[in-house]
Order: C-alpha cells, then sequence, then structure tokens
C-alpha cells in the first residue's frame, strides 16, 4: 500500500482526543471503559483501533460521533470540541461523520436506492437531486445495477456496498467502521477493503476503524492504536508496531501472525549437527533493507539452505525473519557472524558444533 507521510508539513490534525475518559453507570459501581485517551488522527489517515473484547474499541469510536458523551476530557474534531455541541450541531457533525456496522444496519423493507438515499431524504433535499445523489453513490460503490433490489437480494459485501454509499450520502469528510468487514468471507472483505483505500484517496476521507481482525489493520491503516482496559498500551505507523510489538497484548492479538516453528526444526535449532550453524536474520524495516538472498549467500561466502522464513511486507517495508543454515568451522566463525550481521537488521545465531 502507498505509504502516508506523517511528517507532511502540511497534514492537518483531524481529530484530536484529549486526556479522554468513560465511565458507565453499573450494578456493581461505575466502569471504567475509556481513561487517559490521548491521541491525534491526521486528515486523510487510516486509522485502526485494536484490542481484546471489552477494551474500549466500541466506546471510543462512538465518541467520535456524539453517540457516546465522554465523562471527562475533549473531543476536537477540526478543532472544535464536539461535547458541547448543541442538538442543531450534533446534526450538522454526524452529516459530517459516516458510519458503517458489521451487519450494515439497513432498512430490509426499502431498496438499495431508497436506503442510500434516506439521509438525503431526512435532509429534505428534493427527488431530483436525492436521485441523482443516489445514482453518484451507488457508482461510486459499484452497484448501479443494483439500484431497485431489497437488502436480502444481496451479498453480504454487497450490502456493506450499500452501507457506505449511505455513509458517503452528505459527503461526509470522517467515516467511523465499526468491525465493517467482519461479517464477510475472506473475498468480500478484501473488495470492501479495496473500496475503502479507494475511497481514502479519491476523497481524502479520513477513516477511522476497529477490528479483530489484523489483517484489515495491516491491509489498509496507516496507524494503529492499541487498547487494553480502556488505556492506550502502543501506537504508532502499522510496519513499526506489528514488525515489533511492544506490549504483551499486542504479541497476543498479532499471535496468529507471527511465525511458528515445526518440531522437527526447533529441535534442530537446539542441537545444529556438526560443522553446521543456523542463522536467524531478523528484518525490521527499520532501515528499509531488503532480505536479498543472493546478497546473503555472497556476503557469506558460501551457499545458504533456506530452512524456514516469513517476509511479509507492510507498508512497502519488509518484516520477519529468515533462519538460513550454512556450514561453517570454528575457525572461520567470527568473520562469518560480522559478515552476518551486516545484511540484517539483528542478528540470531543458533549453535556451532
Ligand atoms: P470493546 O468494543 O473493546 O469490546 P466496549 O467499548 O464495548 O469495548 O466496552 C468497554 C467496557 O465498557 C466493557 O467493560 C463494557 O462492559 C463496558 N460498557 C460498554 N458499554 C456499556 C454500557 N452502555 N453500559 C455499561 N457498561 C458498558
Amino acid at each position: 500500500m502507498a505509504s502516508f507521510n506523517h511528517n507532511l508539513e502540511l497534514a492537518t490534525q483531524h481529530i484530536q482526543l484529549k486526556s479522554l475518559a468513560k465511565t458507565y453507570p453499573g450494578a456493581n459501581g461505575p466502569v471504567q471503559a475509556l481513561a487517559d485517551i490521548d491521541l491525534s488522527v491526521q486528515r486523510g489517515e487510516i486509522f485502526g483501533i485494536i484490542g481484546r473484547s471489552g477494551a474500549g474499541k466500541s466506546s471510543l469510536i462512538r465518541t467520535l460521533n456524539r453517540l457516546e458523551q465522554p465523562s471527562a476530557g475533549q473531543v476536537l474534531i477540526d478543532g472544535e470540541d464536539i461535547a458541547g455541541y448543541d442538538a442543531r450541531q450534533l446534526v450538522g457533525l454526524r452529516r459530517r461523520v459516516g458510519m458503517i456496522f458489521q451487519h450494515f444496519n439497513l432498512m430490509s423493507a426499502k431498496t438499495v436506492a431508497q436506503n442510500v438515499g434516506l439521509p438525503l431524504q431526512v435532509a429534505g433535499l428534493d427527488k431530483a437531486r436525492i436521485a441523482a445523489r443516489v445514482d453518484e453513490l451507488l457508482q461510486l460503490v459499484g452497484l448501479p445495477d443494483k439500484r431497485d433490489a431489497y437488502p436480502a437480494q444481496l451479498s453480504g459485501g454487497q450490502k456493506q456496498r450499500v452501507g457506505i454509499a449511505r455513509a458517503l450520502a452528505h459527503q461526509p469528510q470522517l467515516l467511523l467502521c465499526d468491525e465493517a468487514t467482519s461479517a464477510l468471507d475472506p473475498e468480500s472483505t478484501q473488495a470492501i477493503l479495496a473500496l475503502l483505500r479507494d475511497i481514502n484517496r479519491r476523497l481524502g476521507l479520513t477513516i477511522v476503524l476497529i477490528t479483530h481482525e489484523m489483517a484489515v489493520i495491516r491491509e489498509i491503516c496507516h496507524r494503529v492504536v492499541v487498547l487494553e482496559r480502556g488505556r492506550i498500551v502502543e501506537q504508532g505507523e502499522v510496519w513499526r508496531v506489528f514488525g515489533a510489538p511492544r506490549h504483551e497484548v499486542t504479541r497476543t492479538l498479532l499471535g496468529g501472525l507471527q511465525q511458528h516453528l515445526p518440531a522437527d526444526l526447533q529441535a534442530r535449532l537446539c542441537q545444529p549437527g556438526a560443522g553446521e550453524l543456523v542463522l536467524g536474520l531478523h528484518y525490521s524495516g527499520e532501515q528499509g533493507r531488503e532480505p536479498d538472498l543472493q546478497a546473503i549467500a555472497q556476503a557469506l561466502g558460501r551457499p545458504v539452505n533456506l530452512l524456514h522464513g516469513g517476509i511479509e511486507r507492510i507498508q512497502g517495508r519488509s518484516l520477519g525473519r529468515l533462519l538460513l543454515g550454512v556450514g561453517a568451522s570454528a575457525d572461520e566463525l567470527p568473520a562469518l557472524l560480522q559478515r552476518a550481521a551486516g545484511v540484517a537488521d539483528r542478528l540470531e545465531v543458533f549453535g556451532h558444533a
């Protein structure tokens, strides 16, 4: 995916959360859903929120359009604190902030065109303008031929396209996505992510999303924040957080994406054969280094046996680890390790007999 330059001087802060807190009344006393949340989202950014169930993700995203009122702190959208908005200002806010949902929230008795046009009808636009805008939106989401279909006649992916079209009816600058692909099959998920990426680029739309699917974050987000018990435990560019997760919660969430070694290889790493050295070459993405096998073999001056490995590309950077078996005698070792250290961001060495 294209990189997003956070250092751009022109980049403006779209959302700023300052010391945000949210407490709900509970049967056994107040429940602190969010505490000490400080973060900002740049205009045009795709920003992901992850965390375990109950971590506060929904509460956080719902404060951005005042579906939840913060208990303390500020929610600044375009520099304005929305906490103090009156009813009229809230109507304006909700037009500037679209939202899509896991279960699409479409009206089953209305056609696709009627669903998409609903926000415009509520706003009092005349029929001709609604029809023209609906056509434009259906074109944008790739559903011009489903105008008169009912939700029950659509696939999950098509229903979410309708949800997106409806959310964009008022040309919002911010789109909130609440588990938008969680009810979809992998193919539809990819198509919806491609659509979100496309509208982010074409319309310059800021997107804030919550998901339990790490692949979604890796695929389309520029930055990610990790919540745990209502607090931020980690945040940063996706390649950094996913490449070197610092918090235990992040590591757990990423579990499925991390490498697992097959048992035979684990045994071999514990007891390498005579004259065999196993090197773990790590790529952190930090230096923009590429795992170039030819250059590695050349640097080591001998054939290398690729035993296991996984390299992911996130935001154009290579991240991961390669395990290489190389033959080496004890006296060659110091020079070999020095050369190996020069072709990776970090070197791991597994025994040498
Ligand atoms: P997540 O989206 O990460 O699963 P939520 O924001 O839904 O987390 O919930 C955070 C915490 O706040 C949880 O402990 C949840 O039980 C509690 N909570 C959420 N909504 C309410 C509510 N309306 N009333 C009381 N407690 C709530």
